[in-house]
């Protein structure tokens, strides 16, 4: 033993327990087969019956896939935009196409939710390019894109589309009572974005996706996590117990199916590491997010940084008083800590301390931060590239620290199969007692979930119904699954 270790000593496992499919080219995506160099191996083992699933996903995904007859048969409908009567829907295609929305943190919620939902009602999943998609993650599925063709005949409506669309389905239920049953449109706009009305909330009742489930093309726009809503509908109940007996596992399963980072953003995840991370004998990841309007948070956000390190021991103390400590039990260890804001003032007083004073047990520490972009610039390109590298570069922590609300968090906390301590927000530019906590599971939160029971058709508490739908630990009135 010399104390250090790295990423070379690590066991192999190139498929990750067979949720990668076997077949793709790997010189086009070096992440998809190497990331088992930098990730230990997943003590959370995904289900057969979701091996088997996805695998009969991405056979469906190539029938129906862009451009392939099927698709081009059912895009008729969408441009005649007749009504699909006499059509045979055993034989058809039925898509969701997710739009373009939000962060990359929200981003990758949202697509993981959007392919979990069509999974569960046997629909393929086009994802709208936007600006930066195709620079950031390599194909998923074999064979055919999961990117949604540049001519795809409604795209430049997607802008516009809103709760007052005439497509968007809370407003369809609003203005007439089950137009869609009986007159089947080709699309329908879901809006399940923060700001959601009733109707638009519909969508979580087994009633109305009995409607739905007849429309071909579903067209998505939301920046929720909505999977625990999911597991509230009796009808997936089944099929989700089935995929993930393990409940705290869909993101962690999801999450690591679907996004490999791209040639170009691995190249920034694998130089950083190599250069900051792998030598360490701990990686302790810290990310720093921010939303209080008003004066710098620096101080109060520091303080209660520096709070939940000690208190939970995540990080030594220093001694302040003495130039130099010998450390008198053991070997003293190397520890990284990696530190992701969107400033740089938080790593700079973490790196000073560190340098400054020595840290009471001998232990060494090197403070690193990737960037600081100043603020948020989302469909920048090499903004949204670093971003994900961070996210990743975090998710190959041992320990994490987050922060309340963030789902650039969620992410990194998902992809790692870590139980962050989340720090929780901060209310008047206080330091909040206690500063963290570790949370329950490593499942992201659903920030705005809905609140009625759709047999009784009243409002119901949605997190206190079954012993896995849980409040968050960092937002009061979300969901999460445990
Ligand atoms: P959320 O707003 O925290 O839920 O996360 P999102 O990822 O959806 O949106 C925040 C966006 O701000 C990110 O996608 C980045 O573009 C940017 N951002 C926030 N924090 C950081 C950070 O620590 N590093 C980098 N590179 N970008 C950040």
């Amino acid at each position: 033993e010399d104390g250090f270790s790295d990423h070379t000593h690590m066991p192999k496992d190139k498929l990750q327990d067979g949720l990668i499919a076997p077949g793709f080219d790997e010189a086009s995506c070096l992440s998809r087969y190497q990331s088992n160099l930098y990730r230990k191996i997943s003590p959370q083992k995904p289900s057969s019956h979701l091996l088997s699933r996805l695998r009969s996903y991405e056979d469906l995904h190539k029938k129906c896939g862009p451009h392939t007859k099927s698709y081009n048969k059912t895009l008729e409908q969408l441009k005649s935009s007749s009504p699909s009567t006499g059509v045979d829907s055993s034989e058809e295609c039925k898509y969701v196409v997710w739009i373009s929305y939000s962060g990359l943190g929200n981003k990758i919620l949202t697509i993981s939710s959007a392919f979990l939902y069509a999974l569960l009602t046997n629909r393929v999943l086009l994802v709208d390019p936007g600006k930066d998609m195709a620079d950031l993650f390599c194909e998923p599925f074999p064979e055919n894109s999961w990117l949604l063709p540049d001519d795809f005949p409604v795209k430049d409506r997607f802008d516009a589309f809103d709760q007052k669309s005439p497509h968007c389905y809370g407003n369809i239920l609003k203005s007439e009572n089950n137009k869609i049953a009986t007159t089947s449109p080709s699309f329908l706009y879901l809006h399940l974005a923060h700001d959601y009305d009733e109707q638009d909330k519909l969508f979580f009742c087994d009633d109305e996706q009995s409607l739905i489930e007849k429309v071909p093309w579903l067209i998505m726009r939301t920046d929720n996590y909505f999977v625990p809503s999911l597991f509230l509908m009796p009808s997936f109940e089944q099929e989700l117990e089935k995929l993930f007996p393990e409940k705290e596992t869909v993101f962690h399963h999801l999450g690591r199916y679907l996004f490999h980072p791209s040639n170009h953003v691995w190249g920034l995840i694998t130089r950083y590491y190599q250069a900051y991370l792998a030598k360490a004998d701990e990686r302790i990841g810290i990310q720093v997010r921010t939303f209080e309007a008003g004066p710098s948070p620096l101080r109060h956000v520091m303080n209660q940084i520096y709070a939940c390190a000690f208190r939970e021991k995540l990080l030594p103390r220093v001694e302040r008083k003495k130039p130099i400590v010998t450390s008198s039990a053991g070997m003293p260890k190397l520890k990284s800590v990696l530190i992701t804001s969107l400033t740089s003032g938080y790593s700079e007083d973490v790196r000073n301390m560190y340098w400054e004073h020595p840290t009471v047990n001998g232990d060494t520490i090197g403070v690193f931060q990737p960037s600081h972009e100043g603020h948020q610039q989302t469909d920048k390109n090499l903004h949204d590239q670093k971003a994900w590298a961070e996210m990743y570069l975090l998710s190959l922590c041992d320990v994490l620290v987050t922060s309340a609300w963030s789902t650039f968090g969620y992410v990194a906390q998902g992809l790692g199969g870590l139980k962050p301590w989340i720090l929780y927000k901060p209310e008047n530019q206080k330091t909040p007692d206690p500063p963290c906590g570790q949370v329950m599971s490593m499942e992201p939160c659903f920030h705005a979930p809905p609140f009625y029971d759709c047999k009784a058709k009243k409002g119901v508490d949605t997190g206190a119904l079954v012993p896995h739908v849980r409040h968050c630990e960092d937002m009061s009135w979300g969901l999460k699954l445990v």
